[in-house]
């Protein structure tokens, strides 16, 4: 069954007492929802996350993870070491991990395999560029980001997999993609999905949608058949944004 998911993602900000203060802020904010909520803190600020979210329905998650399991990988972070401390998530491919830390598809098909070997969800995501779209090379970038890391696998770990569809110039800019432009690519990896896999599985895989989700877009885009939530960035530094959002379900 699909899942209707908001996570935020916090990138580089938040330090310890920052971080504190918003998840009491989210604590105040929660109720039950329809959705499942997530939150992406740094590395170090995850373990008292897991702390003080523990019994919340608020999952803590984290932003990236490496291949290996351990070893000489100076100033990373593993699977391993991440559920140790209860983190049962991951968010890969981010596109500011793709640009900044020259991740491509074969090192994300590698991180891919890690975190599923250690039994770990995986928020997979994915986008094109600003000339990809003006060209019409977006479906085609699409295919080939999803395909290369990800179609390898079997139908049984696709149900670890969410995919986050982000276009890269709708994140942190302001821009957004129209809802219809948020559903024709939803729709597009659903069936490029299904091509691959079956209709059957490709209707259980969520497909978020990130770039500037704000409490007054959420809602028109959630609205489309093949959007099942968002992952958020700056909107997710403010409980009450972020909590309108989770809402707007
Ligand atoms: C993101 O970083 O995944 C993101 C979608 O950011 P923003 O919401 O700020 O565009």
């Amino acid at each position: 069954m699909r899942k209707q998911i908001v996570a935020g993602n916090w990138k580089m900000n938040n330090d310890l007492k920052q971080t504190q203060t918003l998840i009491s802020e989210l604590k105040n904010q929660v109720q039950t929802s329809m959705a499942e909520v997530m939150i992406a803190p740094t590395f170090t600020n995850l373990v008292g996350a897991c702390d003080a979210l523990q019994n919340s329905e608020i999952e803590v998650i984290a932003q990236n993870m490496h291949f290996a399991e351990n070893g000489a990988y100076t100033g990373e972070v593993s699977a391993t070491m991440l559920k140790s401390i209860g983190v049962n998530t991951v968010i890969l491919g981010h596109s500011e991990r793709r640009a900044y830390f020259n991740e491509n598809d074969e090192l994300l098909a590698k991180k891919v395999d890690a975190a599923l070997a250690k039994n770990m969800r995986i928020i997979f995501c994915f986008g094109e560029e600003l000339q990809d779209r003006n060209s019409g090379h977006h479906e085609a970038v699409v295919e080939r980001q999803i395909k290369k890391a990800l179609f390898h696998l079997s139908g049984e770990a696709w149900g670890s997999i969410v995919l986050a569809y982000e276009p890269v110039w709708a994140i942190g800019t302001g821009e957004t993609a129209s809802p219809d432009q948020a559903q024709d690519m939803h729709a597009f990896i659903r069936k490029t999905l299904a091509e691959e896999h079956g209709q059957d599985l490709a209707n259980n895989v969520s497909i978020l949608y990130g770039g500037s989700v704000k409490p007054a877009n959420a809602n028109e885009i959630f609205s489309k058949a093949d959007v099942d939530g968002g992952l958020i960035g700056g909107a997710a530094l403010n409980a009450e944004h972020f909590f309108d959002i989770v809402n707007a379900f």
